[in-house]
């Protein structure tokens, strides 16, 4: 199997540990692995990926970096975060759709002092080749992170995620995690394949790109950028977008309420109350039975909830 470099950004492993109350409540075993406490900015998913892809910029000679996704986007300001660190230059180009005001992941970008460009487009592919643009403006190289971070090498980040997941020792019969733009769950899925391969991988769909394609792509992409042979299966992918991307649904906002209460832990309206209440619907319909120990994956983006406008009950 062939290795990557990797740059160390985060504090791995992160904590893996059972949600006592949450459990009572669901009727089986929950435990919950806290990406959320990798040790950059407010934590999240895209650190491990970050590891894999700003290692291949310094590798490859590139000084400056660019990323996309929406003005709240946890990735766009992880990688501002992460890259500043290892002192490489970082400009965001995101999508200026719904910006309106200084909120959330903005604040952290603005107390970074990252340059943010607004794109007003839909389309990522606008984005890009403004990347291109500006980097011919500059006239420096530019090192592309697509959104999400979510290429083949930004995957072997969660498959490093199961591995950790293995050397922790505590058997799990299911893992559940968020989809948003697929580099997580094709990980997330490629890996227990290689080191769980007893463990059921769900994974809950926060926006509805064509996912059942989308996934199965990344991991025969990671899967062979490592050269390893394993069998590609079919994801097993829940929606739970609600009302559409970002947008709170209201069992997103009960999952989110419940780990609160019960647990004292930060979930976000855009992924991970939509991935948890994922969880919590298969429990309520019977899928996970009282000895069954079930895997949550914190995947970070508590900035988000502080971009919410909160009319609650
Ligand atoms: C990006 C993100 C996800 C989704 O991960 P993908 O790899 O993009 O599918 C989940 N949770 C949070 C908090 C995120 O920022």
């Amino acid at each position: 199997m062939k290795e990557f470099e990797k740059q160390s950004l985060g504090i791995f492993p992160t904590p893996l540990h059972r949600l006592p109350n949450i459990s009572r409540e669901l009727g089986t075993n929950v435990w919950i692995k806290r990406d959320d406490l990798c040790g950059v900015a407010l934590g999240g998913n895209k650190v491990r990926k970050l590891e894999y892809l700003l290692a291949d910029a310094k590798k490859q000679g590139y000084d400056l970096v660019m990323t996309t996704g929406q003005a709240q986007s946890n990735h766009a300001m992880l990688t501002a975060a992460c890259a500043l660190r290892l002192g490489l230059d970082c400009i965001l180009v995101l999508k200026k759709r719904g910006v309106t005001s200084c909120r959330g992941n903005q604040i952290l970008n603005k107390l970074m002092g990252v340059e943010v460009r607004f794109v007003d487009t839909d389309s990522y592919d606008d984005i890009y080749e403004e990347m291109d643009r500006i980097g011919q403006e500059l006239g420096r190289k530019v090192y592309k992170i697509p959104c999400g971070g979510s290429n083949a090498l930004g995957t072997l980040g969660y498959v490093d995620c199961m591995k950790e997941i293995a050397e922790f020792g505590q058997h799990f019969d299911h893992i559940v995690c968020a989809c948003g733009s697929g580099g997580t769950a094709a990980g997330t899925v490629l890996g227990a394949q290689m080191y769980l391969p007893d463990t059921h991988v769900m994974c809950s769909m926060v926006d509805n790109d064509p996912f059942d394609v989308i996934v199965p792509q990344l991991m025969k992409e990671a899967a062979d950028l490592m050269g390893v042979k394993v069998p590609i299966p079919v994801p097993d992918l829940v929606e739970m977008w609600g009302p559409g991307y970002s947008i709170p649904s209201e069992e997103g906002n009960e999952a989110i309420s419940m780990m609160m209460r019960l647990e004292g832990i930060v979930l976000d309206t855009c992924y991970t109350g939509k991935a948890f209440a994922g969880l919590i619907k298969r429990a309520r319909e019977g899928s996970y039975g009282p000895d069954d120990h079930v895997l949550f994956v914190h995947t970070g983006g508590a900035a988000g909830l502080f971009a919410q406008d909160w009319n609650l009950l």
